[in-house]
């Protein structure tokens, strides 16, 4: 019941206000978002890949209001990729990105989200490494999944994000898995009204297991982003039975959540790899991870009513 409500609240601008700038969220927020910029981030990408992890690299910021905004969310990514340059990881640290931080929700959204994403893809590209759109709520994706097709054209490595609990996933799950695609495979984190998703967990669950079936048996490159421990040894299972190596698909998993189950995976030789997010805008981030897990919040609201 809870996740719902701190969804919605994810979405006021009241709320937002209120929770940023409460004293004791900073500290609850870490766990989630190890940094502000990329000098504080740049020790956690290092103290990961040091040991074994990949990550993929998230600048937080969702709802901007203006195309400046969106151009200074493609500076934040450019100089990401500068800094990780020296690092020389390559692959093994690449971006995600969300659209609407790249202008999509404003006039001419589509036109301009994509002329601000080109130059990130373009540049991770030249050190190496790629970039993944995330998928946001179900009224982006039709456009996202254009840009994403655009993008592949020059950059076919570029990935994309799937979510089981909508409908049209399965159909997508197809195409993207015969054109060869990276992509991840996450349950979903939005609020979804049920004409368009899945709304219990069970059903989640069941599509999260078809779709990724169809990416295991495709020509792609499936990327399991789940903690759930079930759906992580079904993952397991289902490569292997369709003859893949360890090196033909991977686990990601968010920073601050199941770090043993990551190196337990990484021990065992799996591919696994860090979603790790940074940046000051980490209000729509952090309450997505309160409303998966409702023993955040109380954890957060414990160390509100302690201080
Ligand atoms: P759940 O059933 O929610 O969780 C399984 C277990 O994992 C829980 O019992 C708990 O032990 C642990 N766990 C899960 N979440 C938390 C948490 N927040 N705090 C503490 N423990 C937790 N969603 C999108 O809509 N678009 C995206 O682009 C997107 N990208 C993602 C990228 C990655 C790498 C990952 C891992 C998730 C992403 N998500 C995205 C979020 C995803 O949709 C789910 O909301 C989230 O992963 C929780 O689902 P789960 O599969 O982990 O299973």
């Amino acid at each position: 019941m809870l996740g719902p409500v701190i969804l919605a609240a994810s979405r006021s601008d009241r709320m937002r206000r209120l929770v940023s700038a409460a004293p004791v969220t900073k500290p609850v927020v870490d766990r989630f978002i190890p940094g502000e910029n990329v000098g504080q981030v740049l020790p956690v990408i290092e103290e990961l890949a040091g040991r074994g992890l990949e990550l993929t690299m998230d600048v937080v910021g969702e709802d901007i209001t203006s195309p400046a905004q969106a151009e200074a969310a493609r500076d934040a990514y450019l100089e990401l990729i500068d800094r990780l340059k020296p690092l020389g990881l390559g692959a093994r640290a690449e971006m995600s990105v969300k659209l609407s931080m790249f202008g999509q929700a404003l006039d001419g959204g589509h036109e301009l989200a994509l002329r601000n994403v080109r130059p990130v893809v373009e540049a991770a590209a030249e050190i190496g490494t790629t970039v993944t759109l995330d998928a946001e709520d179900h009224t982006t994706l039709d456009s996202m999944f254009a840009i994403h097709e655009e993008l592949r054209r020059d950059v076919p490595q570029t990935g994309c994000v799937i979510q089981a609990y909508l409908f049209r996933t399965e159909a997508d799950a197809r195409r993207l898995a015969a054109s060869g695609s990276r992509v991840r495979l996450v349950k979903g984190a939005y609020k979804e009204p049920a004409e368009v998703a899945y709304q219990q967990k069970h059903e989640i669950d069941k599509a999260y297991v078809r779709i990724l079936r169809t990416l295991m048996e495709g020509e792609g490159y499936p990327m399991i982003g789940s903690h759930d421990p079930r759906l992580i040894s079904i993952g397991q299972e289902m490569a292997r039975l369709a003859g893949r190596k360890l090196d033909e698909y991977e686990f990601q998993m968010l920073y601050g959540i199941r770090g043993d189950e990551q190196r337990r995976l990484a021990d065992e030789g799996h591919r696994v790899r860090v979603y790790t997010a940074y940046g000051t805008d980490w209000y729509g981030y952090f309450m997505r991870r309160l409303a998966e897990k409702p023993a955040n919040l109380r954890f957060f609201v414990r160390s509100m009513v302690t201080k």
